[in-house]
């Protein structure tokens, strides 16, 4: 290991999307920086995800501003590793100072000093501004109702790849966001039998009217919306790039064979429990679809388009029996469960981050990336200034307004007053051999 210590203006930590965009702001602002990522470039892309995962928007949405993907079809949706690619390849484009394998394991302030003294597994870096970009996707959680049962497989979406990895027998999957709705259907279409417990959710259509739901989303205002509907905190989006693109219909994964239950209560010997809560909850996913048609409609009749009518898309399926008459319970040996799989989602990991930017609940405190602790910046996060923050085209918004805050600052602290200007005139017009006498 080599012990060098490097001084540096702003030090961005992770180059996943949001430290590569943070890298190009300040790249255009000439601010002096460095990237420190722990693995690769875009590491949770090539490797934190399973192998048939593509991005959940069209390859014209979900991208930076500054290039295209290269050779794929901008309506495709493109696949995990093209995605990581893609990063590479854009740090590549404007010569990102990116070094790879670096963990960032402690930042402080100086005590005695301006800036913030960072340990690293490759030394000591001294810097004046932090923006971390490590992540809102960190630490896989399984929630604490999970049940130490031997006779199960239980792994996090995150740990899940293909069908393959798992044994023999039915699956039950917990949490039917995208993660868990994709992973879901992705298990039966290879012959499990699976269950599927369905939490709240919001399920736009996948297209409507010629037009992708990101468009309608854009257009409609709701990834810019600031502020989070009040009640949707635990509201997940169940959306699907999977095979060209299609509506997640979770009448229609019934249909298939898919057995939906409510939410996922809790485990007691071998038997888990459901609230009584799936008709509801698919009842709140169709009207926010129906919803997002409705408001589709009124737009294009506002604006004049001349996009094709699609009344059936307001067609819904029947319901399915365990929709009308949905289980409770599940004794998961004799339903031949193997395995269960929590599609729970991820919380963050801060411990190195030993600066007094979090609240009481442990969630950094700050306006739209410009945290509570001047200096430091947090880029990345959900809703960090808007419902798209956490999102690919999001998070570029996001660093360009915080890179920016970054080069005032720095403006600020570097102007001189008119002593200050003339001390250093005179010291510049001095002959060298004086200057280096002094
Ligand atoms: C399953 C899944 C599918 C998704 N699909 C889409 C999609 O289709 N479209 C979309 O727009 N968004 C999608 N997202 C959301 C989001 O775009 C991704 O999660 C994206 O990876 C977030 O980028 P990021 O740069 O903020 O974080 P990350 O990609 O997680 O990058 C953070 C980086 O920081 C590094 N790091 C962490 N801690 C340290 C440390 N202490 N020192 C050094 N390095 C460190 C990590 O190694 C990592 O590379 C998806 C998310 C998930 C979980």
């Amino acid at each position: 290991m080599t012990t060098h210590k490097t001084k540096i203006d702003t030090l961005v930590v992770g180059a996943g999307q949001a430290g590569v965009a943070m890298s190009e702001h300040l790249s255009r602002l000439g601010v002096p920086h460095l990237v420190l990522e722990r693995k690769r470039i875009a590491e949770a892309w090539r490797t934190g995800r399973w192998d048939s995962l593509v991005a959940n928007g069209p390859a014209w949405h979900d991208r930076f501003p500054g290039l295209e993907f290269e050779g794929l079809d901008p309506d495709a949706f493109a696949g995990k590793d093209q995605v990581a690619d893609y990063f590479e390849a854009y740090a590549r484009k404007f010569n990102a100072p990116i070094r790879t394998g670096v963990d960032v394991t402690q930042v402080v302030r100086n005590s005695d000093r301006p800036g913030f003294t960072v340990q690293t597994s490759d030394g000591v870096i001294e810097a004046q501004q932090v923006v971390v970009a490590t992540g809102p996707f960190q630490r896989p959680v399984i929630p604490p109702i999970a049940a130490q049962q031997s006779s199960v497989l239980q792994i996090h979406s995150a740990a899940y790849r293909n069908p393959q990895q798992l044994p023999e027998g039915a699956v039950l999957v917990v949490g039917a966001g995208s993660s868990g709705v994709q992973i879901a259907d992705e298990l039966q279409r290879a012959g499990k039998q699976v269950y599927l417990s369905v939490g709240a959710h919001d399920r736009p259509p996948r297209a409507y009217r010629n037009r992708d739901f990101c468009w309608w989303l854009g257009v409609l205002g709701e990834w810019d919306a600031e502020t989070m509907q009040p009640g949707k905190e635990h509201v997940t989006i169940a959306v699907s790039g999977a095979r060209g693109g299609h509506t997640v219909d979770f009448r229609r994964l019934a249909q298939q064979g898919m057995t939906l239950v409510g939410l996922t209560k809790g485990f007691d010997n071998g038997v888990v429990s459901f609230e009584a809560n799936l008709a509801e909850n698919i009842a709140r996913g169709d009207e926010n679809y129906l919803a997002l048609l409705d408001a589709a409609d009124a737009y294009i009749a506002r604006n004049g388009l001349d996009l094709p009518q699609e009344p059936q898309a307001r067609e819904i399926l029947p319901d399915p029996q365990c929709l009308t008459q949905p289980i409770l319970e599940l004794d998961l040996a004799k339903a031949g469960v193997s395995t269960i799989i929590w599609a729970t989602g991820y919380s963050v990991d801060y411990s190195w981050l030993q600066v007094d930017a979090f609240k009481d609940n442990g969630k950094p405190r700050h306006q739209r990336g410009v945290s509570s602790e001047p200096g430091v910046y947090f880029v990345g996060l959900p809703w960090l200034s808007r419902r798209g923050s956490a999102f690919i085209w999001g998070v570029w918004h996001d660093a360009k307004h915080i890179a920016e805050h970054i080069a005032k600052q720095r403006t600020y602290l570097n102007y001189r007053d008119a002593a200050q200007r003339q001390a250093e005139r005179e010291a510049s017009s001095q002959p060298a051999s004086l200057i280096g006498a002094r």
